[in-house]
């Protein structure tokens, strides 16, 4: 019989859902590294979901940079060869880039018995394409929540920051570094765990001491 492997219609996830099904991607990947942060973004990738990581030319979309793909059929993570520059001057793109491919792995796509195989192009673009423009449909969205989720995940992160003094940018920028993740990325997830309080430049922790 045939499989294809289709892309689901667009749908509403919740914040929630996209957080347990970060968890439960978690759950397995931790029975094959150790229980601790940082999430090694390509062990899982290659590990929990058969992709293999590549660099390629794509082209951009609609006037913003292009950062990477998947080809769910073939089981390929791509970059962008031309967004080298843009993650190398953002620190933690290229590692957050990565778990959004493999969030559009686990959310969007589907193998289906019988019907023709979509996406059998070894070569040509992406069927999912990602790029770094502000304005994105949901299915971009709900890849950078569950990204962030896999990532940072809320009881690694709160202990993770037990061991850190978070009262000030340089070990923010370093707690960023360790993660793989963007600095903005990183406050976005400390602030709506209330681990820090940022008012403009200024940094507050809020973790009980013990
Ligand atoms: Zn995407």
């Amino acid at each position: 019989m045939k499989t294809g492997v289709v892309l689901k219609p667009q749908h509403f996830m919740s914040d929630a859902y996209l957080a347990s099904a970060a968890g439960a991607v978690l759950r397995r990947y931790f029975t094959k590294a150790p229980w601790r942060l940082p999430v090694n973004i390509e062990l899982l990738a290659e590990h929990l979901f058969d992709l293999v990581i590549s660099w390629e030319l794509l082209a951009d979309e609609e006037g913003a940079l292009t950062l990477g793909g998947v080809r769910p059929r073939t089981r390929q993570l791509v970059l962008n060869d031309r967004a080298r520059d843009f993650f190398e001057k953002n620190a933690g793109s290229e590692n957050f880039t990565k778990a959004h491919e493999v969030a559009h792995i686990m959310l969007h796509v589907a193998e289906t018995p019988g019907v023709e195989p979509l996406f059998s192009e070894v070569l040509g673009p992406p069927p999912i394409v990602c790029t770094s423009a502000l304005k994105r449909p949901p299915r971009e969205w709900q890849a950078d929540r569950c990204a962030a989720y896999l990532l940072m995940p809320e009881d690694l992160l709160r202990a993770e920051c037990m061991r850190r003094e978070l009262a000030a940018w340089p070990p923010m920028y370093d707690l960023s570094r360790f993660l793989g993740v963007s600095i903005s990325a990183l406050c976005i997830r400390l602030q709506e765990l209330k681990l820090v309080r940022i008012d403009g430049r200024e940094i507050t922790s809020l973790q009980a001491k013990r």
